[in-house]
């Protein structure tokens, strides 16, 4: 039986209400923090007035759509659907505090995800394939969207971290304003893929305060082997070098919470294939050493991986400590806490 969207909002929150057990906050050992009257971004960019003709210019790019670097140029106003599959509208997949994200997102309350349906890259390894590919989940218009941002605020989350945003930039702007005229208040943290167009990056100046991206692959063969798409990696880069000039380094309230600033994480992957080294002294040498850089250990064979057989396995100790070597060795000196630990597990384990 198809679930009302009132009771699909309902369900989410409760879900997301009964998971609030607690968390720490934890600032990066070069984090820089800030006084408590710290306001978002969005906040100040509405008291300029300048939200309104930036939706505008966002939805215009859905006309003949060029939100991502695959630019379908269908018509995502009338319905017609590109790539991602996406609809005229958001498909929210679920919505609750989580604890498994970077400790300065998760503070003692959760980072409150939305996590939203379809996606415009198309990695083999996908790990959320029947929402990311399949598009599970639940259509909402902006006002129910921003409702949703308000219900992830008001159970105490610290931060809206919208989860695979590129191919719905232009509702969550709209959405982002509709609550910020209705109370909201947390920081907005743009979690993407890292493969954005530049265009769409750009319309976020001064209305995001936390970037989260991934960047995945160094090598554009790679890329095109594992996401379709070969541009990645120039792409991406460029995206989050964007980011970088717009919100800077990370930094934290007092609590070690984080209110701005960009954060970008990187998956180690069998046999060298998503290019760690590269990827650390790219931070290094392009954005800076202080830059907030977590190096995930996790990956999973999952989806079509198996089909692949650089892929079809997990990642060793050897390859995760490699990589995390190659992060000293490039002077990175702002790690995630966790990969540090990680590290650290992986070494006395031998
Ligand atoms: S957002 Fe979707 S429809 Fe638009 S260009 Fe990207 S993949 Fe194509």
């Amino acid at each position: 039986m198809a679930m009302s969207r009132r009771a699909f909002l309902r369900g989410a929150i409760g879900a997301a209400g009964a998971l609030l057990v607690g968390g720490r906050a934890q600032a990066g050992s070069t984090t820089a923090t800030v006084a408590g009257d710290w306001r978002p971004a969005y906040l100040q960019f509405e008291e300029e007035g300048r939200f309104a003709e930036r939706i505008d210019q966002a939805y215009a790019m859905l006309e003949s759509c060029q939100l991502c670097p695959r630019g379908c140029g269908v018509d995502r106003l009338h319905g017609e659907r590109g790539l991602c599959r996406s609809p005229e509208q958001v498909v929210v997949y679920s919505a609750q505090p989580h604890f498994g994200e970077e400790l300065p997102l998760v503070g003692r309350f959760g980072s409150g995800t939305i996590f939203f349906s379809n996606c415009s890259l198309r990695c083999v390894f996908c790990q959320n394939w029947p929402i990311a590919h399949e598009g599970r989940g639940q259509r909402l218009d902006d006002e129910q969207l921003a409702k949703l941002m308000l219900e992830v605020q008001r159970i105490g989350c610290h931060n809206i971290n919208l989860v695979t945003p590129t191919h719905v930039m232009p509702h969550i702007l709209n959405a982002t304003r509709i609550a910020a005229q209705q109370g909201l208040r947390i920081p907005l943290c743009y979690n993407t893929g890292g493969y954005d167009a530049i265009e769409a990056i750009e319309l976020l100046d001064g209305i995001v305060d936390i970037y989260l991206p991934d960047l995945k692959f160094m090598d554009a063969e790679q890329a095109e082997r594992y996401t379709g798409a070969v541009d990645y990696p120039q792409t991406a880069q460029r995206a989050i070098a964007e980011m970088h000039r717009q919100v800077g380094e990370l930094v934290t309230d007092v609590s070690g919470v984080a209110v701005r600033g960009l954060m970008i994480r990187h998956l180690v992957m069998p046999n060298r294939v998503s290019g760690a080294r590269e990827f650390v002294h790219w931070v290094a040498d392009t954005l800076s050493t202080s830059t907030y850089v977590n190096i995930m250990s996790q990956y999973r064979v999952e989806h079509h991986a198996f089909e692949y057989p650089d892929i079809a396995r997990a990642i060793t100790t050897q390859e995760f400590l490699e990589a995390m070597d190659w992060a000293e060795e490039a002077g990175l000196t702002n790690l995630d806490e966790r990969c540090v630990m990680q590290r650290e597990v992986f070494r006395r384990r031998g």
